[in-house]
């Protein structure tokens, strides 16, 4: 349980300009929690709903001015967006490492797998689509702290590549692994199962194409 939750609330009709930022402090009346939600992975991170039933909170717990709530939302987001991409890279290289290192140890037909032409490739492409994530994001790290005007578009783009590849990474590295990747003795089938979430999270991966795509359009 947190101390206090930044919220983006309804205040108006008036469309994104309707929407105001509040802090709720936790012992606020009306404010409760749902239980604890049983996950597919990211079991360090606990996941629950948040329940607003009647919640009184005075004007002065309001961030900025009336309205400005969907703005702040957006700018966070970016942040966040680069975040969970990093998360996805994180966890990539790990099993990109894991990989490497059991291919050279595991033997199959006398020699060891990474010998195998097919063992090669793989981790070829695994690393080369490791780097043009990690380069993107760090690019769009660098837009975001320069404040430029495509951070947004290069945000979306940077976390969906990330992600992607992140995951199909973390895949291509289970089954390196053959049997064994299955098994919850070997590291590999937890990153499988966190990494999953980060296309959903921050905004689907769908959204994030959406979100370039118009950004493209508009220009
Ligand atoms: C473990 C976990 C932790 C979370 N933590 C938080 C948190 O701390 N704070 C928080 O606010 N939220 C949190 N969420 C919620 C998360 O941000 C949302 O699940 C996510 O943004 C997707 O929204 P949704 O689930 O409503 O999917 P929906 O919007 O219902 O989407 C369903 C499907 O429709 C697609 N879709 C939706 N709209 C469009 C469109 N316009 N065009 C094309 N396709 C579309 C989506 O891509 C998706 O495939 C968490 C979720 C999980 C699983």
């Amino acid at each position: 349980m947190n101390d206090i939750y930044v919220c983006m609330v309804r205040t108006s009709d008036n469309g994104a300009k309707g929407i105001s930022c509040l802090v709720v402090e936790k012992d606020t009346p009306g404010l409760s929690f749902g239980a604890p939600e049983k996950k597919l992975g990211w079991n360090a991170s606990p996941t629950a709903q948040v329940i607003f039933e009647d919640c009184r909170v005075p004007v002065a717990n309001r961030v900025g001015a009336e309205g400005e709530g969907f703005r702040f939302a957006m700018a966070g987001l970016d942040g966040g967006r680069l975040n969970i991409g990093a998360c996805s890279l994180g966890g990539a290289q790990r099993c990109l490492d894991e990989a490497i290192k059991y291919t050279k140890e595991r033997q199959q037909f006398g020699q060891p797998v990474a010998d195998f032409q097919n063992t090669q490739f793989m981790l070829a492409d695994m690393a080369t689509d490791l780097e043009a994530a990690r380069a993107l994001l760090y690019l769009a790290a660098c837009k975001v702290a320069a404040n430029a005007p495509d951070k947004s578009r290069f945000s979306a783009m940077a976390k969906r590549l990330a992600t992607d590849n992140g995951s199909k990474i973390v895949n291509d590295a289970l089954q390196l692994f053959g049997g064994y990747g299955y098994l919850k003795d070997y590291p590999i089938e937890r990153f499988w199962r966190d990494l999953r979430v980060h296309s959903i999270l921050e905004g689907t991966n769908q959204v994030m194409r959406m979100i370039v795509g118009r950004d493209l359009l508009r220009q």
